[in-house]
C-alpha cells in the first residue's frame, strides 16, 4: 500500500507522542487522505479542541511525478473555517519515509519548540535561540542540523497574525487563512521530517507500468517544456489582456506598461537565475531569482514569480521589479500572506487616493512604493498601529476605518479574489463563493479563458469524472457554472487526496481514470472514477459541514456587490455574464445557481449538510 497507514498525535502541552494505526476502511471510503484527515478533524471540532493535522497525499513517495503534496487543515483564524491547505516541495515525501500519514498537533507547548519526527525518533526541541529569527535563517539552521524537510514559521506566525503563513523549505507556501498563527500560538516554531522509508506498491508492475506511460506523455507536452522555462509566467501577457491584472479594489485593469518591467523577457535575462521543482516534478515551475538593489544583490526562492508581479507590481503598484522581488523576500521571511496583504495594500492606497482615509489619522502618506510596502509588511508582522489591523484581513479595515470600507472592498469570508467573474465565469470565480476556505480561487479549469465551446467543456467534464447526469444537467438551460464548477471541485478534491499537483503541466497528461487506475495499484483498494469522485465529494461535504458548525451558510457564499459594478478593461466595461451565452447576471442567478449547487451536492437550501 502507498499510504503508511500510520498517523503520529504530538501533545504540545504534555511533550508527549502517541502512534496510531488509521482504519483501513477510511482509505476504501474517501478514496485519498484528504477525506481520511477530514474525519479525525471532525472528531476535533466536536469536541471544541484546538488541533493542527498536516497529511500526505496518497500517491506521495513513490515517484510518481507531480505527486508532492501536503495538506493542512486546522480552524484558520482569518475566518474561521476549516477550509483545505496545499504545500509542495518535498515535505510530503518526508512525512512518508518518516512513516506517517498524517501528523497531528494537539493542546499548545508553554514554551518555543521545534519537532523532528525521523523513522527512527521523534524529538521535541527547544527553539528559544530560533524564536525571532526569520524563516530562511531557521530554515537554513534546521536543514544543516538535520535531513529532510522543514516547515516554519516568521516573525509573523510568532505573533499570530491571521494572514501568517508557513514556508516549507522557505519556499513552498502552505496554509493560507493563518496556519504560520496557529503553530505561533502553539509555540511550534518549526516542524523537520525526514526518513528512508520506501512505499509499498500493491501492484507494482502495473503502477510502473502507468507511471512510466504518465512520464513519457509529461515529456512530450510542450506545457511541462514551458513550464520549467518560464513557469506559469507564460499565462502573463494574456492575463493582462483579459484584465485579470486589474486594481483600486477591483475597478480597473493596469495598463500596458506592466508588460515590459514585469514580463517574460526581464523575468528571464534579469532575474530568474534557476528553476526550482517540488520532489519529484518534470517541470519544475518555481524560482531562484538574483538581482541588484541598493547597490547589493539579493538572492531569493520564489514559488510563483506570477504572483511577485501580480501583488507588488500590479496591486501595490511597485514600479520596478527589482523592488517588488525586494518586498517579496521580506513578506516570505516574515511569513506573511503576500496574496492577501497586496490586496489590502491596494485598498488602503485607493482609499488615500480617494481622500478617504488621510495621513494625520495613519501617520504617514500610503504611497505605491517599496518603501511603504516594506514598512507596512514589517507593522503586520509585529501587529504594530494600522499593521494590526491589516493583520486581520479586510474585517480590520472596517475595524479601524469605519463600515463603509465593506461596500468598496472585495472578498469572500474575510478573503481576497484572484478570478474576477466579470471576465470569466467558469470554476475558478464561482468556486470563490463555494471554496471552504473562502474567497481565492476556485479550481482552476479550462474556464480560465472565455470563449470555450460547449463541446470542449463537455468534453472536459467527462475527463475529470463528471457523471453524464451531471453533464447534462449542466448544460440543461444554456450552461450552469455552478454545477460545472461542482465537477471542478471535486476533480481537484481527488487530486489532493493523492497528493497530485493541480497545475496544467501536470493534470493535462491525467484523467479521472488514469487516477483511479494509480490509486487502486498503489494501494490495493479498487477504485473506478465513480469511487473517486465519490470519496473526494464527502470529504468536501465534511469541510462544508464543520464550517457550517462555525455559522457559515448561504449568506456567506454570496459574492460581494462591488462585483456586479463594471471592471474598466482597456477602453471596454466588463460585467458579469453567463460562461456560454454571454447573457448579463445578476445576484438573483446567483443565489438560484447556488441553491442548484447545494442540492447538488445534497446539501440544504442554506447550503448545510
Ligand atoms: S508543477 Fe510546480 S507546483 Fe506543481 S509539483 Fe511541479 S514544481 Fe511543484
Amino acid at each position: 500500500m502507498s499510504f503508511t497507514g500510520n498517523v503520529l498525535t504530538i501533545d504540545l502541552k504534555n511533550q508527549s507522542f502517541e502512534e496510531m494505526e488509521i482504519e483501513e476502511g477510511l482509505y476504501a471510503r474517501y478514496t485519498g487522505i484528504v477525506g481520511v484527515a477530514y474525519h479525525f478533524a471532525e472528531e476535533f471540532v466536536k469536541s471544541n479542541e484546538d488541533f493542527v493535522i498536516l497529511a500526505a497525499g496518497v500517491l506521495t513517495n513513490t515517484r510518481l511525478p507531480g505527486a508532492t503534496k501536503v495538506l493542512a487543515i486546522t480552524k484558520n483564524p482569518l475566518n474561521g473555517t476549516f477550509g483545505l491547505a496545499v504545500g509542495g516541495g518535498a515535505f510530503a515525501r518526508d512525512m512518508k519515509k518518516a512513516g506517517y500519514d498524517l501528523i497531528i498537533l494537539r493542546d499548545f507547548s508553554d514554551k518555543p519548540i521545534y519537532l523532528v519526527v525521523d523513522d527512527k525518533e521523534i524529538k521535541i526541541e527547544d527553539a528559544s535561540k530560533l524564536w525571532g529569527r526569520d524563516i530562511v535563517e531557521t530554515t537554513d539552521y534546521l536543514k544543516e542540523k538535520y535531513r529532510g524537510s522543514v516547515l516554519s514559521i516568521g516573525k509573523a506566525g510568532e505573533n499570530e497574525v491571521p494572514i501568517a503563513l508557513t514556508l516549507i523549505d522557505a519556499i513552498h507556501h502552505l496554509g493560507k487563512g493563518g496556519l504560520g498563527a496557529v503553530l505561533g500560538a502553539k509555540r511550534v516554531k518549526a516542524i523537520v521530517v525526514s526518513g528512508k522509508k520506501e512505499a509499498k506498491i500493491a501492484e507494482k508492475e502495473k503502477f510502473e507500468k502507468e507511471r512510466k506511460e504518465l512520464i513519457k506523455r509529461m515529456r512530450g507536452d510542450q506545457v511541462t517544456k514551458q513550464y520549467r522555462d518560464i513557469g506559469i509566467m507564460a499565462v502573463w501577457d494574456l492575463w493582462w489582456k483579459l484584465g485579470y491584472l486589474n486594481y483600486k479594489n477591483k475597478s480597473i485593469a493596469v495598463g500596458k506598461e506592466i508588460l515590459d518591467e514585469f514580463g517574460v523577457e526581464k523575468y528571464k535575462e534579469k532575474i530568474k537565475r534557476s528553476s526550482i521543482g517540488c520532489s519529484p516534478c518534470l517541470s519544475p515551475c518555481k524560482s531562484l531569482l538574483e538581482v541588484e538593489i541598493d547597490g547589493e544583490k539579493l538572492k531569493t526562492k520564489v514559488s510563483l514569480y506570477l504572483g511577485v508581479a501580480y501583488e507588488f507590481g500590479v496591486k501595490c503598484g511597485i514600479k520596478r521589479a527589482e523592488e517588488a522581488v525586494k518586498c517579496h523576500d521580506y513578506a516570505n521571511k516574515l511569513g506573511i500572506d503576500a496574496m492577501i496583504f497586496a490586496e489590502i495594500f491596494d485598498a488602503l492606497a485607493t482609499f488615500f487616493d480617494e481622500a478617504k482615509i488621510f495621513e494625520d489619522e495613519i501617520g504617514f502618506p500610503i504611497k505605491r512604493d517599496a518603501e511603504t510596502v516594506l514598512k507596512l509588511l514589517e507593522m503586520t508582522a509585529n501587529k504594530e498601529g494600522l499593521g494590526e489591523y491589516i493583520g486581520i484581513g479586510f474585517k480590520g479595515l472596517e475595524e479601524r476605518f469605519g463600515k463603509w470600507v465593506r461596500r468598496e472592498v472585495v472578498n469572500i469570508k474575510n478573503m481576497e479574489i484572484i478570478f474576477d467573474p466579470r471576465i470569466s465565469f467558469g470554476s475558478e470565480s464561482f468556486g470563490l463563493l463555494t471554496n471552504p476556505r473562502g474567497g481565492q480561487e476556485g479550481p482552476v479549469t479550462i474556464t480560465v479563458i472565455p470563449g470555450r465551446k460547449e463541446g470542449s467543456l463537455r468534453r472536459y467534464m467527462e475527463r475529470i469524472g463528471a457523471s453524464k447526469e451531471l453533464i447534462e444537467k449542466t448544460f440543461e438551460n444554456g450552461f450552469n457554472s455552478a454545477l460545472y464548477t461542482l465537477a471542478a471541485e471535486n476533480w481537484l478534491w481527488v487530486l489532493n487526496g493523492q497528493g497530485i499537483c493541480r497545475r496544467e503541466s501536470i493534470t493535462r497528461s491525467l484523467d479521472i481514470n488514469v487516477v483511479s487506475r494509480l490509486f487502486s495499484y498503489a494501494t490495493g483498494i479498487e477504485a473506478d472514477a465513480e469511487k473517486m469522485v465519490d470519496g473526494a465529494a464527502k470529504a468536501f461535504t465534511i469541510a462544508r459541514k464543520l464550517n457550517c458548525m462555525q455559522g457559515y451558510s448561504k449568506k456567506d457564499d454570496l459574492p460581494p456587490s462591488r462585483l456586479f459594478e463594471p471592471l474598466k478593461v482597456g477602453d471596454e466595461y466588463k460585467v458579469w455574464r453567463d460562461y456560454l451565452t454571454g447573457g448579463e447576471l445578476g445576484m438573483d442567478r446567483i443565489e438560484e445557481m447556488l441553491e442548484e449547487y447545494y442540492e447538488w451536492r445534497g446539501w440544504s437550501k442554506d447550503g448545510c449538510p
